[in-house]
């Protein structure tokens, strides 16, 4: 499979080379040159197989000959084994419309671990053939980092860099992330947002003189790898619901558009899903995006789920991108007017393709609270604010009654659990996989927020290209 990106200028590129890649260097994302689709008699065959086996025929048609088959196979085993759940994405029922998709059973607690723990076995797999270390740059709202932290220390040849907005975490993720002493694991803490941590990591791609110097790597849902792994949920949901003869929709919560993202295309590899619903909390530029066509940036609020609060949702382009006709240079005109204007008004194409299998809606905290409390009331079950946005939207959805609604569970409760406890008078458990997280030592590097600070961070620890460190010596 070829790769090409969003903004239509930038070279084709082979698997190996979009997963170690971070932003093409037009500014787009990379995206297969088209979708695989599997027949319904291909999909109902699936039923039934181990999340790993499912992982490596879902992921296949996308990796082609970069990796052998039963190599894959090793690589999905190995990333999933570290899971503390045999069905690793376990389905739970609410009542008779609504489901429960646990995401949450890996290292860190987040559903980010599912497309990261296989990422990293990815990149030292490509690695192995040679070439430049890798200089991974990331920004978090919390669970990235500490997912791509877990999945990366201690790995030869891959140094990383991550960026969080001071005191906008957990303190549990914080924890996660900082506590991890391994030498190739930096943290930093800025001033400012996650979009501005997030600008200057987009800023940091095309910086010529780093890309020049270092071989920068993404880790960010715009790495396609990552999204190719979350493809694998939806399938093994809809599978386990029947959804090639009944309708299934997924609800999820959304921040970088990366996830539900990954269910747009589960369905154009043929699933059979009736809606994907969007939700966001109050930070809700994709849902008056979905709307009312306005992609217009407000300011970020602060809220109970840290890793939706966010304005600017990077996978959006790649939605943008199918729905303009693949057309790459328009989308860059388009994308050109945004970065300008922090405004843009979608086209009528893309409102039309987005509004047949998506829907949007917005949960304030008042919502949040009240779905945690309605989880844990009426079916026992404590949910994390995240989870909880996504169960308000499918609850409020009107979709009718005979459509099965699978709520994407994507933090564990512990993860959250001030919130959880506020909501429900319960403090939900650590669970032991996470250990003695708050008897740990941190280590954490405090940089203002200025580009120039944290690029003159990262270029004095940073591992440089080969041919660099050569000249060097000559
Ligand atoms: C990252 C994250 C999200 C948002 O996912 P996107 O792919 O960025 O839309 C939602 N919930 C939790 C707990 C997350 O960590």
């Amino acid at each position: 499979m070829r790769y090409i990106s969003t903004r239509g200028s930038a070279p084709e590129l082979d698997f190996a080379e979009a997963t170690l890649a971070g932003l093409a260097p037009d500014g787009g994302l990379y995206v297969p040159t088209e979708w695989p689709r599997f027949t319904p008699d291909e999909i109902a065959a699936f039923a039934g197989l181990p999340y790993a086996e499912l992982a490596q025929k879902i992921m296949q048609p996308f990796v082609g000959d970069a990796i052998a088959p039963e190599r894959l196979l090793e690589l999905t085993r190995t990333a999933y084994g570290r899971f503390a759940h045999a069905a690793i994405t376990p389905l739970k029922q609410f009542d008779e419309q609504h489901w429960l998709l646990e995401l949450f059973h890996g290292p860190t607690l987040a559903f980010k671990d599912i497309a990261m723990q296989l990422l990293g076995l990815l990149f030292e797999e490509l690695l192995a053939k040679g070439g430049d270390p890798l200089t991974i740059v990331g920004a978090t709202s919390g669970d990235t980092g500490s997912a791509a932290i877990d999945a990366v220390a201690g790995r030869e040849n891959i140094e990383i860099f991550m960026l969080h907005p001071r005191g906008r975490v957990s303190d549990v993720q914080r924890r996660q992330m900082t506590t991890v002493l391994a030498p190739n694991v930096h943290n930093i803490a800025i001033d400012g947002t996650f979009d501005d941590a997030q600008a200057m990591v987009k800023r940091m791609f095309n910086d010529p003189a780093m890309v020049a110097r270092f071989r920068l790597t993404a880790v960010n849902s715009i790495n396609w790898a990552r999204l190719m792994a979350q493809v694998v949920y939806y399938f093994a949901a809809g599978l386990q619901l029947g959804s090639l003869h009944r309708p299934v929709a997924f609800s999820v919560p959304t921040g970088n558009f990366g996830d539900v993202f990954a269910g747009y295309v589960a369905a154009q590899m043929g699933l059979p899903i009736e809606k994907l619903i969007v939700a966001t909390n109050v930070n809700d530029i994709l849902h008056r995006a979905l709307t009312y066509g306005d992609y217009s940036v407000g300011q970020v609020t602060p809220t109970a789920a840290p890793s939706m609060d966010i304005q600017v949702s990077s996978n959006f382009e790649r939605l943008l991108f199918d729905l303009s006709g693949r057309d790459g240079l328009a989308l860059a005109a388009q994308m050109d007017g945004f970065e300008f204007s922090k405004r843009m008004q979608l086209t009528n194409a893309q409102r039309e393709g987005a509004s047949s299998l998506f829907v949007s809606a917005r949960a304030d905290g008042v919502d949040t609270l009240q779905a945690i409390r309605w989880a844990w009331e009426a079916c026992g079950e404590l949910i994390d604010p995240h989870t909880a946005i996504a169960l308000h939207a499918a609850r409020h959805s009107g979709l009718p009654r005979d459509v099965g609604i699978v709520t994407l569970a994507t933090a564990h409760p512990a993860k959250f659990r001030d919130s959880v406890e506020r909501a429900t008078g319960h403090r939900p458990l650590l669970p032991g996989r996470v250990g003695d997280l708050f008897e740990r030592a941190e280590r954490i590097v405090d940089l203002p927020g200025d580009y120039d600070s944290i690029a003159r961070y990262i270029a004095e620890h940073a591992f440089p290209r080969r041919s660099i460190r050569d000249s060097w010596r000559r």
